[in-house]
C-alpha cells in the first residue's frame, strides 16, 4: 500500500525515480548563482536517444525546493550518474543518464538532512505549496537576464559579507533546513544514495561558460 505521505521524484525518460517517505517541500528559494544554471544548462546539453526527454526551457532564476532527505526506495539506479562542476566544487548533482533530467542536488552543509529539486528538470509528485523564502545569489546574475521577480522576499547578492550570512540564518526556516535530524530514517538518506554510486565525475566546467 503506498503511503499518502510519501512522494516521487523521477526523471524525464521514467527510468529513475526515487521515494521520499515525506512528499512536503521544507524550503523554496529561487537561486541566481553560477552552479545552479550551468548544472541545469549541461544536462539539458547532452545529447540523448530517449523519448520524453526534458525539452523545457531553464528558468533563468531556477525555482529551487528542499525535500527531506529520507529515500524509502530507488528505481533505476543504474541509470544515476553522479557529477560535480568542478574540482573544488562541493555540491553533488544526480542526474538520469539516459536523458540527462537533473534529478536532485546536495551540498555538505544541508548534513545530510535535505536535498534540492528544480522541479522543471524532474518529474515529481512531491508537495510544492511552501511558500518562498528568498532570493539568492544574485551577484552571479547575468545582466543580459530578465529582471528579477519583485517577489515581497528578502534578496542576497552573495554571502559574503557576515551581515549577509546572519540575515539569511535569522530567516524562519533556514536554521530548521539545514540542521541535523535527530529522528530514525525510514529510508536512507541522500549521501548514502550518492555514495553508493561511486566517486562523482568532475566535469571541470568553465567558470562563466553557457551550454545552451
Ligand atoms: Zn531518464
Ligand atoms: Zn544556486
Amino acid at each position: 500500500m503506498s503511503n499518502p505521505q510519501s512522494g516521487t521524484i523521477g526523471c524525464h525518460c521514467g527510468i529513475c525515480e526515487i521515494t521520499v517517505a515525506d512528499k512536503r517541500a521544507v524550503q523554496y528559494f529561487r537561486c541566481g548563482c553560477e552552479d545552479c544554471r550551468q548544472g541545469i544548462e549541461w544536462g539539458s546539453s547532452r545529447k540523448t536517444t530517449k523519448p520524453n526527454i526534458c525539452t523545457v526551457k531553464p528558468d533563468q532564476l531556477p525555482h529551487v525546493y528542499y525535500i527531506p532527505a529520507d529515500i524509502i526506495s530507488i528505481k533505476g539506479k543504474e541509470s544515476m550518474s553522479a557529477y560535480k562542476l568542478r574540482e573544488d566544487g562541493r555540491s553533488i548533482r544526480l542526474y538520469c543518464n539516459q536523458c540527462w533530467s537533473l534529478i536532485a542536488v546536495e551540498h555538505p552543509a544541508y548534513q545530510s538532512n535535505v536535498f534540492y529539486i528544480l522541479p522543471k528538470h524532474c518529474v515529481t509528485s512531491c508537495d510544492l505549496s511552501v511558500p518562498l523564502t528568498a532570493i539568492l545569489f544574485m551577484k552571479d546574475y547575468p545582466e543580459d537576464y530578465e529582471i528579477p521577480p519583485e517577489d515581497d522576499v528578502p534578496l542576497f547578492y552573495s554571502f559574503e559579507y557576515k551581515q549577509e550570512r546572519q540575515r539569511f540564518s535569522s530567516l524562519l526556516t533556514v536554521a530548521n533546513t539545514f540542521k541535523r535530524r535527530t529522528d530514525p530514517l525510514k529510508g536512507i538518506n541522500f549521501t548514502e544514495l550518492v555514495n553508493s554510486l561511486g566517486e562523482p565525475e568532475i566535469l571541470n566546467l568553465e567558470r562563466g561558460k553557457r551550454f545552451i
